[in-house]
């Protein structure tokens, strides 16, 4: 029996201090950003600082973007959450446009990248055991991929970092390296169930899939009876310079997610599918308590309609393409760089050696930027960002880039 005032611990320690009541999960940058708008941000101190990471890749219409601010405002007097036993106009309305706009016939909401891949896994290995009536469970993905943190998610991950200590991992998943068609041959078998990829592997260094590649995938899977999913997390809602990556390359994934960029800031994800996957999707076979809510997809579709209004993706593709030719004109040939290459406003500048100090030399210039790996330079400015602010974060990164190289020499 336990009294009332009794406390039992519950691992090897009592309660202890630290400077900070948070998990230390992540390495913070100490800065404070306190209010943004457009491309700008400002710091509790008053600097301010040209955004090129958008948190990476989510405020991709810039900071508080009036419609969409304007839409969650009205939204908070009427209705925040309701669950999903209940029909949802909304969700239906925010579902509708992304149908409408693109190769997939349903949507399932969910709150993150991480669920949306997730939820995506799960349709896959049901798709195949419930309606082909086959024992296909096995996802096949690629080296240097991200696809989330959950535990199937991370074990989908194609990067050995994120997996330490946390074994054991789910059975069911293979990568293969990117690009190399044999070894994906090889890979699969009778259990396989879905191949499952990013367009431009973003965390993993920026690398565009090559289009024959592409090709190549698509028929192996057709061949094979095997689900194409691709995750569009980053690549997604007009980054790249299509409303999705996929576009790009002329094919039309079975299943697609989406989360970064789609509520604007709004915390939401998304599944998309086509219509033959709805018979494994049925009522009680996946669920999420917040995905969808009446304030969630108030912020999908204010987002999903300002993108279209303001033509963001095409604006991503020659906004991406002047960016990349600037940097290559100014550092092409410099011998810390080692190249440009991205796709629309997914862009990496591939370096010599670790960038880190880049980075913090960017913030104290007032330019926000981030890193895909140790010597890749990752920017993603907003879709909407103008040539000013390009030239500006142009000649910022130029400047840093030459003082950090005459240090390397010394
Ligand atoms: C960020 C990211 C994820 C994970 O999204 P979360 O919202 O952090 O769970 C998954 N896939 C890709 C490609 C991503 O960039």
């Amino acid at each position: 029996m336990v009294k009332s005032n009794e406390v039992i611990a519950g691992g090897m320690n009592s309660k202890e201090g630290a400077e900070s009541s948070l998990f230390p999960t992540y390495a913070r940058y100490p800065i404070s950003l306190v209010k943004g708008e457009g491309s700008w941000l400002w710091d509790d101190k008053g600097n301010k600082y040209l955004d090129f990471m958008c948190g990476i890749a989510v405020t991709n219409l810039g900071h508080a973007p009036v419609k969409v601010k304007e839409k969650l405002k009205a939204q908070l007097d009427e209705l925040w959450h309701v669950s999903n036993l209940f029909q949802i106009p909304g969700q239906e309305k925010a579902a509708s446009l992304l149908t409408e706009n693109t190769c997939a016939d349903a949507v399932f909401f969910c709150n993150s990248g991480a669920e949306a891949n997730e939820a995506a896994i799960k349709l896959a290995r049901r798709y195949h055991q419930k309606v082909k009536g086959s024992n296909r469970y096995e996802i096949i993905t690629f080296t240097q991929s991200f696809h989330g943190r959950t535990l199937a998610t991370l074990t989908a991950t194609g990067q050995d970092k994120v997996k330490e200590g946390f074994l054991p991992l789910p059975a069911g998943f293979k990568s293969v390296p990117l690009h190399d068609l044999p070894a994906l041959e090889a890979a699969i078998g009778e259990n396989t169930a879905a191949i499952m990829m990013e367009m431009v592997q973003a965390e993993g260094g920026i690398y565009p899939v090559e289009p024959e590649f592409m090709k190549a995938v698509s028929e192996l899977c057709s061949k094979h009876g095997l689900l194409l999913i691709v995750d569009e997390v980053q690549t997604g809602m007009g980054r790249t310079g299509k409303l999705f990556a996929h576009e790009h390359y002329g094919i039309e994934p079975d299943i697609f997610t989406v989360a970064k960029g789609l509520g604007s800031g709004f915390p939401v994800g998304a599944m998309l599918g086509k219509g033959y996957l709805r018979d494994a999707f049925t009522a009680g076979s996946h669920g999420s308590t917040f995905g969808g809510t009446p304030l969630a997809t108030a912020a999908v579709t204010a987002t999903i309609e300002t993108i279209l209004e303001e033509q963001a993706p095409q604006r991503a593709a020659e906004s991406g393409l002047y960016l990349m030719e600037r940097l290559k004109a100014e550092l092409e040939g410099h011998s810390f760089v080692k190249g440009v290459r991205g796709l629309g406003l997914l862009v990496g500048i591939e370096c010599e050696a670790p960038v880190g100090d880049i980075v913090l030399a960017g913030q104290k210039n007032g330019l926000l930027f981030i890193t895909a790996g140790p010597n890749v330079i990752r920017l993603l400015p907003n879709l909407l960002v103008t040539k000013e602010e390009i030239d500006q974060a142009v000649s910022i990164l130029v400047k840093l880039i030459h003082e950090h190289s005459a240090v390397e020499q010394v």
